[in-house]
């Protein structure tokens, strides 16, 4: 295990995932296949991601009187818990997934105690981080929570990544003290746009980690990556799975990525790249997260058999 601490500032829901045939429209009722209920939240997953990865890792959220179970599920995975507050008389962050047997989703989210973490204990948290160490923020809780925390992060020397997901919709609600900005293809595109950027520049991740001072990870799906890293542009792929269901598959990737500050930035991202793939062929949020074990064997089983990064300067 990396001397490293991993603080995630962020959102810790009760995920209800409810798969049917096909999913809803507008005034109709569709049977369901099945519920199933478990811990999410994309500060959650991300966590449980690093955890996995093998990194030791801090958890500062809310959670309302309903939340023990939550607490419960993060300590199970070796999280540290105690900067998660249980608010009483308050109701934890609920998603409600609808998932159709082609793979395809809709959410929706009502965020409960996720909008009143104490910017007491995410000052503490924050304030007592390390050099080397890496805070990880999502967009799932308010953006003023997220730029306190940056701000202690960076003023104890460690590093801000910023998963700007959901995307954010107005200027008011970017992070600004980021090292590293990690998104997929919509929330980069949105981001473009609120820089007054075209989205479809062939420079675009150059342009937009120029504008925000920052390193600039975008996963593609399928595709892997896009990254601008120290004035670098390079791709990477993933490996090629048969996706059963995408949920969580962006926070395994982010959680992997943000554990292996250790390695090579390309061994990170082959890692980061093959246990996202690995959560797409996995039903469930936290529930589809490999462990490190299982993603290092492919990563080295496929080191030796194809190419994986190519970089353009
Ligand atoms: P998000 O879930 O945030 O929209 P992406 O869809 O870009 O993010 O997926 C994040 C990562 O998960 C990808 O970079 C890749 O590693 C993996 N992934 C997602 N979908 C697939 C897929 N169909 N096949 C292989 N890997 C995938």
């Amino acid at each position: 295990m990396s001397a490293r601490t991993i603080v995630v500032v962020g959102s810790v829901n009760i995920d209800d995932a409810i798969r049917m045939a096909r999913l809803p429209g507008p005034g109709e009722t569709v049977g369901a296949r099945s519920l199933e209920t478990g811990l999410g939240g994309k500060g959650a997953n991300q966590a449980v991601a690093a955890a996995r990865a093998g990194a030791r890792v801090r958890m500062v959220g809310a959670v309302g009187s309903d939340g023990d179970v939550l607490v419960e599920a993060l300590v199970a995975e070796g999280v540290d818990t105690d900067g998660v507050v249980r608010l009483p008389g308050r109701e934890s962050g609920h998603a409600v997934i609808l998932i159709d047997d082609g793979g395809e989703n809709s959410i929706v989210v009502v965020p409960g105690a996720n909008q009143s973490i104490p910017p007491s204990v995410v000052e503490d948290s924050c304030g007592r981080m390390l050099p080397g160490d890496v805070l990880l923020l999502q967009h799932e809780v308010p953006i003023e929570t997220s730029r306190a925390a940056a701000r202690a992060a960076r003023a104890a020397g460690a590093t801000v990544m910023w998963n700007a997901a959901p995307a954010p919709t107005s200027v008011d609600e970017l992070v600004e003290e980021i090292d590293v900005l990690v998104v997929n293809e919509h929330e980069l595109a949105a981001i473009a746009g609120l820089l007054g950027l075209e989205a479809d520049r062939p420079d675009l991740i150059g342009v937009v980690a120029d504008r925000l001072s920052a390193d600039v990870i975008c996963t593609l799906g399928a595709a892997g990556a896009i990254h601008r890293v120290d004035g670098v542009t390079g791709t990477a792929p993933a490996p090629r799975v048969e996706p059963v269901d995408t949920t969580a598959a962006g926070d395994t990737f982010i959680g992997y990525l943000a554990a292996t500050t250790d390695l090579p930035f390309a061994s990170r991202l082959a890692t980061a790249l093959t246990a996202g793939a690995l959560a797409v062929t996995r039903p469930g949020a936290s529930a589809s997260i490999p462990t490190r074990a299982e993603v290092d064997e492919i990563v080295v089983a496929r080191a030796s058999s194809t190419p994986t990064e190519r970089t353009t300067a």
